[in-house]
């Protein structure tokens, strides 16, 4: 098997959202498809281990809101690296209820679909979810969607545990010697043990006032995974 032949497979980047009795829950997929046009029908995989995958059954609805590309870290670290089970996701984000009961996240997303279940494929893992439309929308026509190989190249994030896309980076590291750098000879890159994030020194962290060529040990100490708020403790040397 080839690794880094799955890396050439493109997708989006969503938060998919529920809604049961009140109960809201989202988590950020990159697996959600059209597989039919009339209807116009959705499919998403969610693993077994996804708090949302109850409240997804419960109310056979789910939607999907498409990232815009510039969508920020925390948004993204937000529902794609914490429980919905323990902390109310929602707070502090902009969200309607669509038709079926979902919440439809609308912050720093371009547009939307409401969908009702009609069919779910129970895989070992994962649950495949397959969703008639119920409505949708375009939130803003001269944005762009947000690809899963920009979030990885760019913005640095990796699939979290859960995602049916994740891969062991033991595994990528047996198949794929890592190259040695002029980055890595310049300071040693530290990556989040909780969500995968790699901190690149050549790089720094702009958006948090981190100018390039800051070494990691020279990191302020409060500084944060710019993904999933984890502490600099939580970081290992690669
Ligand atoms: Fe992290």
């Amino acid at each position: 098997m080839n690794i880094k032949a799955f890396f050439k497979v493109s997708y989006g980047l969503y938060i998919i959202s529920a809604q049961h009795k009140g109960k809201l829950a989202g988590y950020i997929a990159n697996t959600a498809f059209q597989v039919t046009a009339d209807p116009p029908r959705f499919a998403i995989s969610c693993s077994k281990d996804n708090y949302s995958i109850d409240i997804i059954r419960k109310s056979n609805a789910f939607s999907i809101s498409v990232l815009d590309k510039n969508t920020s870290t925390e948004l993204i670290g937000k529902f794609g690296y914490n429980s919905s089970s323990s902390i109310n996701k929602f707070d502090g984000v902009n969200y309607i209820i669509a038709e079926s009961g979902a919440p439809i996240v609308t912050d720093e997303c371009i547009a939307w679909f409401d969908c009702q279940v009609e069919q779910e494929v129970v895989l070992n893992s994962h649950v495949i979810f397959i969703g008639k439309m119920v409505k949708n929308d375009l939130i803003d026509g001269s944005k762009e969607p947000l690809t899963y190989s920009h979030y990885r190249d760019v913005k640095k994030g990796v699939a979290p545990k859960n995602a049916p896309t994740y891969i062991d980076k033991g595994k990528l590291s047996e198949e794929a010697p890592v190259v040695q750098t002029e980055t890595q000879s310049s300071g040693s890159s530290y990556s989040c043990d909780l969500c995968g994030y790699e901190y690149d020194p050549a790089e720094g962290d702009p958006d948090n006032g981190i100018p390039p060529g800051t070494l990691f040990e020279d990191l302020p100490d409060d500084w944060t995974c710019p993904i999933c708020d984890a502490e600099k403790e939580d970081f290992s040397k690669q």
